[in-house]
């Protein structure tokens, strides 16, 4: 029987989906298996379009279609809080299971909070993330930087603190620290983040722990809820995936590394926070000067894009046509979301002016975060 608070070690019990998955498939057989029992309606997951720098977010009803989205893309620019959303929507009573990050899980309890979302419809299968990298950035670094043509790129992946890629003649690995040092690596925000392990998804699934014959066949996966015990204890009998018990040296390897990467995450707070704060001011009005009003802020914040049309109409503060807009059009978005941001990047990473409004926006909240209860993308509620 399986229960809150477990750690196995999992993979998938079919020999195609165990090879194509990242680290032996159990999420992709998770998926599977949640759909073929009936405990969905569908599968929201995440595969592989153009080429790896373009991750495709893809709703699913067919068990025999998940196989495709068995792998991790760590380039593509995703949420997949919106999609949520609107599947819910559309789909009345409908269950989904998703595969989230951190930032996904916190974007959705953000918008339970608002009543937006219903979380008993989900069964959400967390994976850890240490941090993704954006695609154009990807492809820029891998030409500068591992002076390998981007296009020539099979495969990505970040393993022991390292970025690493596999291209027609080789693969070579560079530490993500000398890269960031450089400006290259993982987005901005995500280096900011201190939710490496998705607690509050039904099940966290990552490689982080898996040690000795397992290491790269399998995945450490940690229990977070009933509705999680419940898929892995019925997905294991009816032999759709495999477990054994996590090795308790695995688990304080995990233990360690979550802890260093939360280390990390607070350097990186201080560090863009301390450049920010002599000048906080100044640095937002200057910058937002640049602003073109495209709305993309608004329309791929996950607080903000439920009501995205009707912020876009002239209001007592803003008036509609004017560009650069009036400063108080960004105080006024950063004050909506003020209790509600997540750090998720999307404005920042979509702004086609490239202002750092994610980070204006976490530097004034993380202070807040300090004080106020419950702390952003953290349920009042268990799972
Ligand atoms: P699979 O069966 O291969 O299934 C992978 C699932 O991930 C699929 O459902 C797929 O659709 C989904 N997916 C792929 N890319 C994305 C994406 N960008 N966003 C959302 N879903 C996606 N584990 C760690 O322990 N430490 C880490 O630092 C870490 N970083 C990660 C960063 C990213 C961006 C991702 C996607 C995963 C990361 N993982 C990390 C998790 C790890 O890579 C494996 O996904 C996990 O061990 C599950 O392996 P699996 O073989 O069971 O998954």
């Amino acid at each position: 029987m399986v229960t809150k608070g477990d750690m196995f070690y999992t993979w998938a019990a079919d020999a195609d989906v165990l090879k194509k998955g990242e680290c032996g498939g159990a999420i992709t057989a998770l998926q599977q298996y949640a759909l073929k029992s009936g405990m969905v309606d569908a599968v929201l997951a995440v595969k592989k379009g153009a080429d790896l720098y373009d991750a495709v977010p893809t709703v699913i009803t067919d068990p025999a279609e998940i196989a495709e989205t068995a792998g991790s893309l760590h380039c593509g620019t995703l949420l997949l809080s919106k999609l949520v959303k609107d599947y819910l929507d559309n789909n009345k009573t409908a269950k989904l299971g998703v595969t989230v990050k951190g930032c996904d899980t916190m974007g959705l309890i953000e918008l339970a909070k608002r009543n937006a979302v219903d979380m008993d419809r989900l069964l959400l299968l967390g994976v850890n993330c240490g941090g993704s990298v954006s695609p154009v950035l990807a492809r820029k670094m891998i030409a500068d930087k591992f002076e390998v043509d981007p296009d020539l790129v099979h495969k990505e992946e970040i393993d022991k603190g390292q970025f690493i890629i596999e291209y027609e003649g080789g693969h070579k690995g560079i530490k993500i620290d000398d890269l960031e040092d450089e400006g290259y690596g993982r987005r901005s925000n995500c280096r900011r983040c201190l939710y490496k392990v998705p607690r509050q998804a039904d099940l966290a699934c990552g490689n982080w722990g898996v040690i000795g014959d397992k290491a790269g066949n399998a995945t450490f996966v940690e229990v977070c809820s009933d509705k999680g015990a419940n898929l892995l204890d019925a997905a294991a009998k009816a032999g759709a995936v495999a477990t054994e018990a996590a090795n308790p040296k695995g688990i304080e390897i995990r233990g360690k590394v979550e802890g260093a990467m939360l280390n990390l995450g607070n350097k990186w707070r201080r560090k863009d926070f301390e450049a920010l704060a002599s000048d906080l001011w100044g640095t937002i009005a200057r910058e937002t000067g640049r602003c073109i009003k495209c709305y993309s802020c608004i329309e791929n914040c996950p607080v903000c894009f439920p009501v995205a049309d009707e912020l876009k109409g002239n209001s007592r503060m803003v008036t509609s046509g004017e560009v650069p807009p009036n400063p108080m059009f960004h105080l006024r978005r950063f004050a909506h979301i003020s209790d509600s941001c997540i750090n998720c990047g999307q404005c920042e990473e979509l702004c086609p002016m490239d202002i750092p409004l994610a980070l204006f926006s976490h530097a004034v909240r993380t202070e807040g975060d300090t004080t106020f209860e419950p702390k952003l993308g953290k349920a009042p509620y268990t799972n």
